[in-house]
C-alpha cells in the first residue's frame, strides 16, 4: 500500500497534520472545531419554531447539550412552541440580556453548552448578536437563530439585520405560509380593527389571530393581528376575501 508518507523520514511525519493529531472530543479549546452562527429567516408562520426544535431534536439526539432562549413570551413557563404541537422549555431573555454570561453561568454550575437555539432572533440588539458571535468564535459555542425576516413596514428588523450581517450561514426558511390569493407569502402585514396599517411601534407582540393589547377605559384596546401577504398584496394593502374574521361586520 503506498502513502502520501511514504520516502518520508518518521520525524518528519509526525510534524505534519493527520490522523494522529485530531483532538480528542471534549478538548474543544485547545483545538477548536469550528463552530458556526447560523441564522434562519423568514415570514411568520414560516415553520421557523419547527424548525428550531428540530435542530435542537438532532443536535441532542448526538449527545450534545442546547440551552433555549426566546423572546416575547408572555407566558409563566417561557418555551419555544410550534403550531404542529411540539414545545420545548425555554430561558426568556430581553435587550439587557448579556448573552455570554448566560451561558458562561450555565458552565458555572457545571452544565454543559454545546450550542444555543435563538428563537425570535429578529428581537436581538445588534450588540447581542455580537455576543453570539464571540461565543461561536472564542468559547466554540455553535449558534442556532431563527426570526422574522422583516416588520410590518418591510424593515429589517434590528437583530436580523445584525444577522445577515455577521452569521457565518443564512438560511431562508422554506415558505410554507401561504397568501390568500396562493402565492408564497413574504411580508408580515399589521392589521388593526381590520385594516392594514403601515406605521406604528416596531414590536407590537399580538398572536396571528386577533389579540388585545393593554387599553385604557376611554381607549378600549384596538384588535391588532399579523397576516402574512405576497409582495403584490402587501403593496395594494388587500387583506382577501376572508380578511373580516369572525364578530368583524363588513362593509355593505
Ligand atoms: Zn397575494
Amino acid at each position: 500500500m503506498t502513502t502520501i508518507e511514504d520516502g518520508l523520514s518518521p520525524a518528519a511525519v509526525h510534524t505534519r497534520p493527520g490522523p494522529a493529531f485530531v483532538p480528542a472530543s471534549g478538548d474543544r479549546r485547545r483545538h477548536p472545531a469550528p463552530a458556526h452562527l447560523r441564522f434562519f429567516h423568514g415570514p411568520m408562520d414560516c415553520g421557523k419554531s419547527t424548525l428550531a426544535l428540530q435542530v435542537d431534536h438532532n443536535q441532542s439526539r448526538q449527545g450534545r447539550h442546547g440551552l433555549l432562549v426566546t423572546q416575547g413570551d408572555r407566558s409563566a413557563a417561557p418555551q419555544i412552541s410550534s403550531r404542529v404541537g411540539l414545545s420545548r422549555e425555554a430561558i426568556e431573555i430581553d435587550d439587557g440580556t448579556d448573552l455570554r454570561l448566560l451561558v458562561r453561568e450555565r458552565w458555572a454550575e457545571g452544565h454543559r453548552v454545546d450550542y444555543l437555539i435563538v428563537d425570535e432572533a429578529q428581537f436581538l440588539t445588534a450588540g447581542q448578536v455580537d455576543q453570539l458571535a464571540e461565543l461561536v468564535d472564542e468559547s466554540h459555542v455553535d449558534v442556532y437563530a431563527f426570526g422574522l425576516t422583516t416588520d410590518f413596514r418591510t424593515s429589517l428588523f434590528p437583530g436580523t439585520r445584525r444577522l445577515l450581517e455577521v452569521a457565518d450561514d443564512i438560511q431562508r426558511v422554506q415558505v410554507e405560509v401561504l397568501c390568500w390569493c396562493g402565492l408564497p407569502g413574504l411580508l408580515n402585514a399589521r392589521v388593526v380593527d381590520g385594516t392594514m396599517v403601515r406605521s406604528g411601534e416596531t414590536v407590537v407582540v399580538a398572536d396571528t389571530g386577533p389579540a388585545d393589547l393593554p387599553g385604557t377605559e376611554d381607549h378600549p384596546s384596538p384588535a391588532v393581528r399579523y397576516q402574512v401577504l405576497c409582495r403584490r398584496h402587501y403593496v395594494r394593502g388587500e387583506l382577501g376575501p376572508t380578511a373580516a374574521g369572525p364578530g368583524q361586520l363588513a362593509f355593505p
